[in-house]
């Protein structure tokens, strides 16, 4: 087992813009470290730099406390598994597994035994005979992370290896990979571009955007805490509503109505400041016919008109479309292209109560819990509270 250490890593490929600038990270002996971010952001550049895969342009890699710059990928004992599984086809899954110990010249005694310990960790045994080409998208997948544990490596990296499967098949594999690391204890790096699997897989996450990091943490802090607009607009889904408000005092003009804050040090961040984007994840509404007026009284309620709802069955999503101010819709625009055009919509997602008998068209009155809302400097993305 090791711990994997970034120090200020760059990559340039030629002389473009950096695809990883100056990447600082722990990765903590036996953590599952997740690196999230959108497509080109540099997260399997990153990755391919641990495992030695591509040169490293400044900055240094440790592995155990190793510097691992200028060490060969087959010397830093680690394991990929990558995202379309690279199995042979013409071999068994027995010898799939087999493989790098064969490579490694391991007696044959150990590779039986390895192998049949591996499979069975993995449910395969009933397959070891069988070619790829015979198994279902799950059990491929296993057998490439079978061929990753049989190595005993000091770490595992995974490249998006469930992108390539249907969703049904990614939450079963999900929940396998994280009761196996667990299980294994062993320090993992998985890549995705999902935030649905960077939220429920790993103990901490890395987000990254245009090759620099911006927030490491639980997923618990990612989506409590965002550091700025990027990550509150990244974690959570359908993901976070961000409001163009001015400011008056402690008070919010926003396209759904005017409200005060009352929370005190969320109200201080407003100091001095005459427009702001206001941050509210869609489960921060209610619908205000079904709650207390004590409960009423402690976020604030705004008149609505929402003209599509989505019942899901245990909740539903109400849309409500709004005008953005004209002074601000330009600074939206350009926000809105970089979060791949869904979170500064001109219409916020509310997400209600399946009890909820909001209907599109007409008034409807929704509640903000104002305690949870966010406030971002619109020019700099940073999150003020
Ligand atoms: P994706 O999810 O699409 O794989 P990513 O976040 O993993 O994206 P990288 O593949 O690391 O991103 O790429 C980061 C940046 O580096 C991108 O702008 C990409 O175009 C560039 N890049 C990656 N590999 C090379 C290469 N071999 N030569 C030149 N540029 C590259």
């Amino acid at each position: 087992m090791a711990a994997i250490t970034m120090k200020k890593i760059v990559k340039r490929y030629g002389d473009g813009f950096p695809a990883v600038n100056e990447v600082s990270l722990d990765v903590r002996d036996g953590e599952f470290m997740i690196l999230v971010g959108p497509s080109g952001c540099g997260k399997s550049t990153l990755l391919r730099m641990i495992v030695g895969l591509e040169d490293i342009t400044s900055g240094e890699m440790l592995i155990g406390g190793k510097v691992v710059n200028k060490v060969a990928p087959r010397q830093r004992n680690l394991s990929m598994v990558f995202q379309n599984y690279a199995l042979y086809p013409h071999l068994t899954v027995f010898e799939n597994i087999a493989f790098p110990l064969r490579l490694a010249k391991t007696p044959d005694d150990e590779v039986q035994r390895r192998v049949k310990e591996t499979a069975e960790l993995l449910e395969l045994t009933e397959h070891l005979d069988r070619k790829p080409a015979n198994l279902s998208g799950g059990q491929r997948q296993r057998v490439a992370m079978g061929r990753a544990i049989v190595r005993q490596a000091d770490a595992f990296l995974f490249d998006e290896p469930l992108s390539n499967l249907d969703a049904k098949l990614r939450g079963q594999m999900r929940t396998e990979i994280s009761r196996l690391q667990r299980r294994l204890g062993v320090t993992t790096v998985y890549v995705t571009h999902d935030q649905t699997e960077a939220m429920t897989l790993g103990d901490r996450v890395a987000v990254l955007r245009k090759g620099v990091l911006q927030q490491v943490g639980s997923p618990r802090e990612l989506y409590e805490e965002p550091v700025n607009l990027f990550v509150a607009g990244f974690i959570g889904s359908p993901s976070m509503n961000f409001l163009p408000a001015s400011v008056d005092g402690a008070s919010l003009d926003t396209p759904l109505g005017r409200f005060e804050l009352r929370d005190d040090r969320k109200a201080a961040a407003l100091g001095g400041r005459e427009v702001v984007l206001v941050g509210v994840r869609p489960e921060h509404f209610e619908d205000a016919s079904l709650i207390s007026e004590e409960k009423k009284a402690k976020g604030a309620t705004v008149h609505a008109r929402v003209d599509v709802t989505e019942w899901l069955g245990n909740e539903q999503y109400a849309y409500v479309p709004y005008e953005a101010p004209a002074d601000l819709s330009a600074q939206l625009r350009d926000l809105s292209r970089e979060l791949d055009g869904d979170q500064l919509r001109t219409q916020a997602i509310v997400a209600l109560d399946a009890a909820s008998t909001i209907k599109p068209g007409g008034e409807s009155e929704l509640w903000i819990d104002t305690a949870k809302v966010h406030l971002f400097d619109p020019a700099t993305g940073e999150n003020l509270t």
